[in-house]
């Protein structure tokens, strides 16, 4: 856990497994498409997408689908 850091991050909730702070990642690729994902900043474990349609980073087409699927694989 790192102090100081607010947890209400975009309503990014905390890492399932570690407990640790997890934030928002944005990646473009060559294609010109941003591509987001959250990775866990502790842990490095990562919410991608299942579609195939990103070469090398395959995240989700906006910042909410990221969030939206990093929240639910904690229920
Ligand atoms: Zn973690």
């Amino acid at each position: 856990m790192r102090g100081g850091i607010s947890v209400a991050n975009n309503g990014i909730k905390e890492c399932p497994f570690c407990g640790g702070k997890a934030e928002l990642a944005e990646a473009r690729t060559n294609y010109s498409s941003e591509s987001y994902s959250v990775i866990c900043t502790d842990c490095n474990v990562g919410i991608f997408s299942p579609k195939k349609n990103a070469k090398s980073f395959n995240g989700f087409s906006s910042a909410e689908d990221a969030i939206e699927a990093w929240n639910r694989r904690l229920g």
